[in-house]
Parts: structure tokens; C-alpha cells; sequence
């Protein structure tokens, strides 16, 4: 029997650790601030329209308090040449626990996304750790992976998929791909396939100017295709399964008002072609994107998921988590052998 189409939400919940190194906490603050209500408010209108949500979330924030956050920090941290990209000693000037501080920390959060069975909390690394820096090794990256498995799992949570910060990772890189496997974390969000999207270098990353320009004009007009994936022929027992990402959603945009409409077709035609031959769609940003124009940003969401229910409702298409969609192409792994 052929697969439906799945609609896959993956979200990069990392609060300030997710900014740390590009932005104070000051010139932030106004978006970080609204980000609960934004995560709320994301899962009841997902519930709404029966959406499954995935929320790669950074490891430090399921910290109870400080204490509790610095038991689980590793010996091993990553050594970046660059230092700046080391969050550990900002632990020293946060805030005590969520209360005080819900730019550094948060559990209740979590733990009501947890409660409502639906959604998944998938893993972000534990330390917002760039994979592509130079200096890490993948020694410390275990060491993170397991400290990330090990505070989530003090807190009855599994983690079971990963969203590599800053999409540091490429398909090829099995030295860091077998670890998370070996973690438990048997699924991660790729990038795009166009070369728009993997043009980096470690010292520059994402490449030139241009391509940042040509990305944005990606996300209104028909550059690079639906960006809709077959998942059987990514599948293979033992390995970290690539659910690459089809799409960012980018948030509402008041200089480019009028364009609106452009942006969410070209989300609503790629779901469209993937609910059509059974592909995956796979759309992602950070909840601190809606943290401005909240009102505007939940009415278009709202519209994507009115596509969805269509799509599901015509063909099928199902709204799937990361390991919801790896546990199912498991099992049909093993009823055809
Ligand atoms: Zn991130």
C-alpha cells in the first residue's frame, strides 16, 4: 500500500540560549517575552486542527533551577576556537529558575506540552552546540547529546529526534549521525536540497549575501521547487532518518505586506503536491518568530492549517510528529521483511 502525504511541524524552542551569541538579552527581550504565550497558543490551535507539533527544544531549559541545570553540564564542553559561542559561562549571570528568569529556563512549559500526549519535545542539542565549528570534536558533541537525554529523561520525557542548531549537520556526516542514533534520537531535520540552502562555510555560514537574497525570494516565488520528500528512500534500518526541511516559515513581514499571499501559496502548494503523490512537507521557524505581529502571524498559521485539514480530509495527508513519522516507517520496514 502506498504511504499518504505527511505534513511535519518542527519548531527550534531555545528561548535566549537560541540568540545567545547574536543577540544581548536586552535587544531581544521584547520577542523572547512573548514567546510562552506564543508556544500556548501554537498548541491550541494545532489541537484545533488535530496538527502534531514538534518542539526541538534546547536542553537547558528543561532545568528545574541552576542546580539543577549544572548537574547535568558534561566535563566534556565543546572547545570552540571561536569562544563566543560558548553558553556555558552565561550560566553564571542567569537567573535562579523559570520564575525569576523565562528567558534561561522552561520546564512548565514543557511539561505542559508534554501532559497533552500529542505533540513531541524532540532534542536541540543540549547546548545549542554548532556541529560545523571549528575546534569541537564529536566526543563532546556525545557528551552533550547524552547530557541533553539525561535532563530530559529526569523529567519522564524521551527525547527521540533532533534539530541541529543553526541545520549544522549534512546527510553525509555519519561520525555526528551515528551518535544521535545511538542516543535515541533516530531522526533529524536536513536541510533543503537546492544548493541555495547549502552554501556555507564554517567561517561565513549559509554562504554570500546573495544567497540569503536568493532564499528570500525562494519563500514567494518558485525557485527551487515544493521541496517535498519521498521518506522510504531516505529510510534505512540502523541510521539516523534525514526529514529534511521543505520550508521556513518566515514571519509576517509589514514592508512586504502585499506579498503575503505569495509566501503562504507557495507553503500551500508544496503540501498540496506532497498530500497529492505522498511525499512529506516539512515546515519549521522558532516561536520567538511570532514573538511581533503575533495577530498576524497566527492568522496566516491559521490558513495553513485550514489547507491541511482540506488535504487531509481529499487525500489523506497526515499531520505526523518527527518520531511519530521514524516509528511508522520502522514498523513498515519490518512487515515487508
Ligand atoms: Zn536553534
Amino acid at each position: 500500500m502506498n504511504m499518504p502525504g505527511h505534513f511535519i511541524i518542527s519548531l527550534d524552542y531555545e528561548l535566549h540560549w537560541g540568540v545567545f551569541d547574536q543577540k544581548s538579552l536586552d535587544s531581544y527581550r521584547s520577542n523572547l517575552d512573548q514567546v510562552d504565550n506564543v508556544v500556548k497558543r501554537l498548541v491550541a490551535l494545532s489541537n484545533t486542527y488535530n496538527v502534531k507539533l514538534t518542539f526541538a527544544t534546547v536542553g537547558f531549559l528543561f532545568a528545574e533551577d541552576k542546580k539543577d541545570l549544572l548537574k547535568y553540564v558534561p566535563e566534556n564542553t565543546p572547545t570552540y576556537d571561536k569562544p563566543q559561542f560558548n553558553p556555558y559561562p552565561i550560566i553564571e549571570s542567569i537567573g535562579d529558575n523559570p520564575k525569576q528568569d523565562p528567558y534561561h529556563y522552561a520546564l512548565p512549559t514543557l511539561k505542559a506540552i508534554h501532559k497533552e500526549g500529542i505533540h513531541e519535545i524532540s532534542s536541540h542539542t543540549f547546548c545549542h552546540y554548532y556541529c560545523h565549528e571549528n575546534g569541537q570534536t564529536p566526543d563532546q558533541f556525545k557528551s552533550d547529546l547524552q547530557a541533553a537525554v539525561a535532563i530530559a529523561k529526569s523529567k519522564n520525557m524521551e527525547l527521540k529526534s533532533i534539530v541541529f542548531p543553526r541545520n549544522m549537520i549534512e546527510p553525509h556526516e555519519s561520525n555526528y549521525l551515528d551518535i544521535c542514533y545511538e542516543q535515541g534520537l533516530k531522526s533529524y531535520r536536513g536541510k533543503e536540497k537546492s544548493f541555495i540552502y547549502n552554501i556555507h562555510t564554517t567561517k561565513f555560514y549559509h554562504g554570500w549575501f546573495i544567497f540569503k537574497i536568493l532564499r528570500i525570494l525562494d519563500a514567494y516565488f518558485n525557485i527551487t521547487g515544493a521541496n517535498m520528500y519521498d521518506l522510504k528512500s531516505n529510510y534505512s534500518p540502523g541510521k539516523a532518518l534525514n526529514l529534511p526541511s521543505s520550508r521556513l516559515l518566515r514571519p509576517f513581514n509589514k514592508t512586504l505586506k502585499a506579498f503575503e499571499f505569495l509566501k503562504l501559496n507557495r507553503i500551500k502548494k508544496g503540501m498540496t503536491k506532497a498530500a497529492k503523490s505522498g511525499k512529506m512537507f516539512h515546515l519549521w521557524w522558532h516561536p520567538h518568530n511570532f514573538g511581533s505581529d503575533i495577530e498576524e502571524n497566527f492568522k496566516n498559521l491559521e490558513s495553513i492549517f485550514r489547507t491541511y485539514v482540506k488535504l487531509h480530509e481529499d487525500y489523506g495527508f497526515k499531520s505526523q510528529t518527527m518520531s511519530g513519522i521514524t516509528e511508522e516507517l520502522e514498523s513498515s520496514s519490518k512487515s515487508n521483511n
